[in-house]
């Protein structure tokens, strides 16, 4: 039977309607739009493409962009400075440090200098510690994005087996306290791990976030399982061209002959969804729920900062 194919594209325009109704709430109940700045140093082009799309989706949902942008050979005591004017904005809500950073500066020292009322990444230790004790915050996007998009299909989670192959700050750690918080029995796989084929093919939610085009093929996947693809990887022209990419475990001695587009995630999609019961596609899967999923953790940032008693708990204080 073949797999669901989860429409991230669709699911994201959900999210997006309804932000826009709340950013217009919010507005008429304080008087201006919530405000998301992004802070882009340097200038590269893929960062650039990144920004340029969050800084849209941010106004399309009515809320306030602002678009700071450094030079590439900025200090840190620069970055920091223009961050900290930024925590001291009342009309900022959330603030977007867009990584990676020229290897001049250190990201997570910066982040973490990210007011964590304001941080809409969930990026700073304060917010990944409220989500280790299960405490309330904001929440990195693109976990809480994949997170939709299993309630999406109904994902029953009590008991069930979950994998996840990555354990970055960035995704990998933070997907697996969701799925733990959600009461899945949950596995954190990464490059040492053993059998990683047979550790996968336990899993009833199966998601990859490693980042090596089509590592996940048919002997990773459970029949049924449910598999989400985070992985974004463009291929080089010589790969599209020859529409072959070498896996570890292709089921074609060593090489998927799928058809390839330029971009793919970390699954087989096509030998895949012949097993799943659901799938997410690479592009169209998990992607335009980042940005989605920031426009809402923007909104509650707001909301929060406008609320005393919310406030409280977003910025640290007890319930
Ligand atoms: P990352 O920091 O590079 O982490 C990759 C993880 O994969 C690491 O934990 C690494 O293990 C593991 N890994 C690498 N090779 C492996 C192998 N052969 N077998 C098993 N595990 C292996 O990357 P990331 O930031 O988490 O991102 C992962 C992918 O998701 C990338 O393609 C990225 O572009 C994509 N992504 C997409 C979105 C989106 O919005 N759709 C958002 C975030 C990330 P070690 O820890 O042992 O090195």
């Amino acid at each position: 039977m073949a797999a669901t194919i989860i429409d991230g594209k669709a699911i994201a325009e959900r999210v997006r309607a309804r932000v826009a109704q709340g950013v217009e709430r919010f507005a008429a109940e304080n008087g201006r739009p919530p405000g998301l700045a992004t802070v882009l140093v340097g200038d590269d082009p893929a960062s650039a493409v990144y920004v340029g799309g969050k800084q849209r989706a941010c106004a399309e949902v009515g809320m306030r962009p602002l678009d700071v942008r450094l030079p590439a050979d900025a200090g840190a005591e620069h970055v920091a400075e223009r961050l900290q004017a930024l925590n001291d904005d009342p009309e900022v809500d959330g603030i977007l440090l867009q990584l990676p950073l020229p290897s001049h500066l250190d990201g997570p020292s910066l982040t973490g200098s990210i007011d964590p009322g304001k941080d809409v990444d969930g990026l700073t230790p304060v917010n990944a510690g409220r989500l280790a004790l299960g405490r309330p915050g904001l929440r990195p996007c693109t976990p809480r994005g994949v997170m939709e998009l299993l309630g999406s299909v109904d994902a029953s989670f009590e008991g069930a087996e979950a994998v996840v192959i990555g354990r970055s700050n960035l995704f990998g750690k933070p997907m697996a306290q969701l799925l733990l918080e959600a009461n899945a029995t949950v596995t954190v796989c990464h490059s040492r791990t053993r059998d990683l084929a047979g550790v996968c093919a336990r899993a009833d939610v199966l998601i990859a976030a490693v980042g090596r085009p089509r590592i996940v093929t048919r002997e990773f996947v459970k029949p049924g399982a449910i598999v989400i693809d985070v992985g974004i990887n463009r291929l080089t022209p010589e790969q599209a061209d020859r529409s072959k990419i070498d896996t570890p475990f292709g089921a074609h001695g060593g090489i998927s002959d799928r058809p390839t587009s330029g971009l793919v995630g970390d699954v087989d999609f096509e030998a895949v969804r012949e097993l799943a019961s659901a799938i997410t596609p690479v592009p169209g899967g998990v992607g335009p729920m980042t940005i989605a999923m920031l426009l809402e953790n923007t909104l509650r940032a707001a909301r929060a900062a406008a609320s005393p008693v919310t406030v409280a708990v977003e910025r640290g204080g007890e319930q």
